[in-house]
């Protein structure tokens, strides 16, 4: 049976054009970026290149690029990486946040930090009032997701970063999950660091940036060869970087088509979804559109998740990374969501190449295996 694959907010297939420009990158043409001869020529010229197609997509110069080995270690090197540089002060992030910018944060707060988490309101958008409660005290970092990696909601980051500027806190968003499905632009966001990732747009695992303003007093968070200006010692992943380049300029490319066809799919789900009595969190917000994020009443989302499995449809139980554990998203209970409904939590994440017929089969799935779940509980009474 063909798995049909509906999770890419956990990851995406890479695209064919970015594996054939990565191809002669993980053969033939192995220099190192520092290296002095031709070879090494050859990936340094490809590592420019990249940046140049990273920072275009986000509208960006190319040495505010810092690649990274991905989102994760972007979040950790802004949070970390500033705060090397800080005395302790607060720390405000919204508490929706990915673990990776979260974790980091916390161990902050372990070093005397105050952390301050970000309320957001039933629609999964952060709370302004609150931002500017947190501002009201001193705040030498702020970070708030652009979109959230669960429900798809987008964040109204562009007024946050302006009030944080005017407090005098360094603000930044984590918009691995906005990029390739939204325009992205750094300083119509009013941040002065930004996070993105290469899986997420059909590019190669283990790639991504912190895009930033230069003028930040950043501190490496990995020393070595001095690469990466300094800010991230390491042999620069030539593959993985060049692949990232060229996902961003087709992404680029395709935002508004893919955008609009995906929205379609997506209300095509939704419909279906609301006839079944689905309860569809964010869904008065702005959001990604890519995602739906929904719960049936009385039926565990892991169980749903490993049935429609069988069925032959990839869904995600919440956040990718969370989702071995079995307590309830921690984004839908900061929404105020009960953490009953919020175990049901299913993740529907939408990509290029899904397609109505696609959708319409998973919704007869789903029919099914709700049918059959709701009749196993009716017997087990
Ligand atoms: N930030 C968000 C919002 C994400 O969804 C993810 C991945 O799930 C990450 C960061 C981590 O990115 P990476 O997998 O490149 O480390």
């Amino acid at each position: 049976m063909m798995h049909v694959y509906f999770d890419h907010n956990a990851s995406t297939p890479l695209d064919p054009r970015v594996l054939e420009v990565m191809l002669p990158f993980l053969h033939e043409q192995c220099g190192n970026a520092s290296s002095r001869h031709e070879f090494g020529t050859v990936a340094r010229k490809a590592v420019d290149r990249a940046r140049e197609q990273v920072a275009a997509i986000v509208g960006a110069q190319p040495a505010q690029v810092v690649f990274t080995s991905g989102g994760t270690e972007a979040n950790n090197l802004f949070i970390r990486g500033m705060a090397a540089g800080m005395k302790p002060g607060q720390v405000a992030v919204s508490s929706i946040e990915h673990p990776c910018v979260t974790a980091p944060a916390q161990d902050l707060a372990r070093q005397g930090w105050k952390l301050r988490k970000l309320k957001v309101n039933c629609d999964g958008r952060i709370d302004l009032n609150d931002v500017d409660a947190a501002l009201a005290e001193k705040t030498a970092l702020m970070s708030v997701m652009l979109a959230n990696n669960e429900t798809g909601v987008i964040q109204d980051v562009a007024t946050v970063g302006e009030r944080a500027k005017r407090a005098g806190a360094v603000m930044h968003t984590d918009a691995v999950q906005a990029l390739g499905k939204i325009p992205v632009e750094f300083s119509a966001l009013n941040v002065q660091a930004l996070t993105l990732s290469a899986h997420k747009i059909y590019g190669p695992k283990g790639a991504g940036a912190l895009v930033v303003d230069k003028r930040l007093d950043l501190r490496a968070v990995l020393t070595g060869g001095g690469q990466e200006r300094g800010l991230r010692g390491g042999t620069e992943n030539v593959p993985a970087i060049v692949g990232f380049g060229v996902a961003c300029e087709i992404a680029a490319g395709r935002l508004k088509e893919l955008g609009a066809r995906l929205s379609g799919l997506r209300e095509r789900l939704e419909q279906g979804l609301t006839g079944m009595g689905a309860v569809i969190f964010g869904n008065n917000a702005p959001r990604l559109p890519n995602t739906s994020y929904f719960a049936f009443r009385g039926i565990h989302g892991e169980t749903l998740v490993i049935e429609l499995d069988k069925s032959g449809y990839a869904v995600g139980s919440g956040a990718a990374c969370s989702s071995t554990d079995n307590a309830p998203s921690g984004t839908l209970l900061a929404m105020g969501v009960e953490p009953e409904l919020a175990r049901g939590a299913v993740r529907f994440s939408l990509g290029a190449d899904n397609s109505a017929e696609q959708v319409d089969g998973f919704l007869r799935a789903l029919s099914g295996v709700l049918q059959r779940l709701r009749t196993m509980q009716a017997v087990a009474v």
